[in-house]
């Protein structure tokens, strides 16, 4: 279902633009107040950046790769949330949900999709 993102972020923002589902946030604070929610006290404070669960496909549906752990800086920053396995189907189909207006690829994907 989703990536997190550690307390190893340095908030230099390279992720937030490159996620195609806008799961990514700069604070927790914003995520929250937008609807979203956070994996346990993730980013509490306000001093990293954030994925939401709620909107995050492994990328699954647009690229073969998660975006935000290509292009972070920082090893082992961006990585798979253990709370939040769910099979590569619901991948999908949450991007459509997501995306009404945008192509998704059902043969877009990583081999780590769990569930
Ligand atoms: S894995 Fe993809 S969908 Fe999830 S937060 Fe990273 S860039 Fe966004
Ligand atoms: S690219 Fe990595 S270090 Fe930079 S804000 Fe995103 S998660 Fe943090």
């Amino acid at each position: 279902m989703a990536l997190l993102i550690t307390k190893e972020c340095i908030s230099c923002g390279a992720c937030l633009p490159e996620c195609p589902n806008e799961a990514i946030f700069e604070t927790r604070s914003d995520a929250e107040a937008k609807g979203n929610h956070v994996t346990g006290w993730l980013g509490i404070g306000d001093s990293i950046y954030v994925i939401t669960h709620d909107r995050c496909t492994e990328c699954v549906g647009h690229f073969d790769e998660p975006q935000c752990a290509s292009v972070c800086p920082v090893d082992d920053c961006c990585v798979p949330d253990p709370s939040y396995p769910e099979p590569r189907e619901a991948l999908i189909e949450k991007a459509k949900r997501l995306n009404p207006d945008k192509e998704i690829h059902a043969d877009k994907g990583w081999s780590k999709v769990r569930g």
